[in-house]
């Protein structure tokens, strides 16, 4: 599983990231990119690459019985 994160200072809205990634995780809004489906994010960090910004990074979380997700998840 994992998160992809994105940091809207560095962001400037090119939609790059949004175009790269070939599982629909990510969705302009307002101009800004979304993790709008991050079930359907495999880690291919192909968003990570198209960002000339460096704005946009992908976390591997572990698997569902990690303990350290559900950690992150009760936070
Ligand atoms: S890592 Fe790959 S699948 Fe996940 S959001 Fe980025 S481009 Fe999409
Ligand atoms: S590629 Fe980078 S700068 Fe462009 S929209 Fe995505 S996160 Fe923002």
């Amino acid at each position: 599983m994992y998160r992809v994160v994105i940091d809207y200072d560095k962001c400037i809205g090119c939609g790059n990231c949004v175009k790269a990634c070939a599982m629909g995780v990510l969705e302009m809004i307002d101009d800004e990119p979304y993790p709008v489906n991050p079930k359907d994010c495999h880690g291919c960090q192909e968003c990570e690459k198209s960002c000339e910004q460096g704005a946009i990074k992908v976390i591997y979380l572990g698997n569902k019985n990690n303990s350290f997700l559900r950690e992150t998840e009760k936070g």
